[in-house]
């Protein structure tokens, strides 16, 4: 293989389009600041196209994240129920409010929240399930919303790698009480940094739009609700700029263009890797019949963390761009101090040393991703 070949793990998506909206955003508009026009337009495309209730853009995931932990209320000794194998935004979002960080294993198929081990896990404390949709593929919502209905809990879903993605024909995000989407440069779709809040039960509304708004009913007033705003309650600022929002709107009107082309990739090394997968040398990514995803990711598993460690290597130095993925968070020095294990972390702790990314960015090239398939295929025959 040619040393001059370099496919970076990801590059921020760009179909061509941004630029001139946020050149609007700027010259035209003249108003940068957040809940101008774009953002606007980007709630409403998000609204529909998900049919969702409400949709409010945010600075990142992460802020998403912090305002549903807000907007739950706990109080102090709370549980949440979340997974170990997340980004630790999910969990950090959740220790900002005070909860009490209770960690339950997931499944080895689908890497997420196993819906079998949460009940075992709560307590008269328990007041959250935070479901995180790994890879874009939904956990099992079904199962999951009826043990939070049947333990009067509230079910936030970290869909901020699922846009764009179905469960039974309904958008992810859209699954629980509350849904987080980021628009990180990693993500399906971006604005740099960002992210947004899906709000599912309108009771939320108002203060979701309180929260964001630094504690003041400024939304209201916007809309000619009240003649003057005020300080009403605590908040933040967790709304962003037009000019980001400009960006994302350009990313949106192509949402399927980019989804497609993912998908291709997607497809393209799934097919590719069936016979290594049938030689039992690696494991693919498995997507449950009622899933529809969104390609966000393409992941292997190898035999163990040595051979993913050489695979890495391999693979960088042949100017292919993998990655290992979260290290679990229960045995994080947070984790530690923030939480708890129940039930055991086996599937986590074996899966999360096994499994590694492939590249996988909007418009990769068919060369781009044969090469990344000969590297892997390199790699398993000199390993022989
Ligand atoms: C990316 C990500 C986040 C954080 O989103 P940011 O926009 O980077 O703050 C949270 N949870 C999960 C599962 C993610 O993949």
């Amino acid at each position: 293989m040619s040393g001059d070949i370099v496919i970076p793990f990801n590059k921020p998506p760009y179909v061509g389009t941004e630029l001139e909206y946020v050149r609007q955003s700027v010259e035209e508009v003249g108003k940068i600041s957040g809940d101008g026009p774009f953002t606007k337009k980007c709630h409403a495309w998000l609204e529909e196209r998900f049919d969702a209730q409400k949709v409010l853009l945010t600075t990142s995931g992460t802020a998403a994240l912090e305002m549903a932990a807000l907007l739950c209320d706990l109080q102090p000794g709370d549980e949440v129920i979340l997974p170990s194998y997340t980004f630790s935004s999910t969990a950090t979002a959740f220790v900002l409010v005070g909860a009490k960080l209770v960690f339950v294993d997931v499944r080895p198929d689908t890497m997420n929240l196993d819906e079998e081990k949460i009940e075992a896990a709560i307590t008269d404390k328990t007041r959250v399930i935070v479901t995180v949709d790994y890879a874009g593929v939904a956990c099992n919502m079904e199962r999951i919303c009826q043990i939070a209905h049947d333990h009067g809990l509230l079910v936030v879903e970290d869909a901020a790698q699922g846009v764009m993605s179905t469960y039974r024909d309904r958008a992810l995000g859209t699954l629980a009480d509350l849904g987080c989407y980021s628009f990180h440069e990693t993500k399906n779709y971006s604005m740099g940094e960002g992210g947004a809040l899906v709000i599912n039960d309108a009771r939320f509304n108002e203060q979701a739009e309180i929260l964001r708004e630094k504690g003041t009913n400024r939304s209201r007033f916007f809309r000619g609700q009240v003649d003057k705003y005020t300080w009403v309650s605590y908040g933040s600022s967790y709304l962003p700029s037009d000019m980001n929002a400009a960006y994302l709107w350009g990313q949106l009107q192509a949402a399927d263009q980019i989804n497609d082309d993912r998908l291709a990739t997607w497809a393209f090394y799934h097919e590719s890797f069936a016979p290594l997968a049938e030689a039992g040398k690696l494991e693919l990514p498995f997507v449950p019949g009622d899933c529809v995803h969104n390609a966000h990711m393409y992941y292997v598993k190898c035999a163990d963390l040595a051979e993913r460690t050489a695979l890495i290597a391999y693979a960088k130095e042949r100017g292919v761009g993998m990655s290992f993925h979260y290290v679990p968070l229960h045995s994080s020095p947070a984790g530690l101090q923030f939480g708890v294990v129940r039930g055991g972390m086996d599937v986590t702790d074996r899966e999360s040393d096994r499994l590694v990314r492939l590249p996988l960015y909007y418009g990769m090239t068919d060369d781009d991703r044969a090469a990344v398939v000969q590297v892997v295929r390199d790699f398993y025959a000199q390993a022989e």
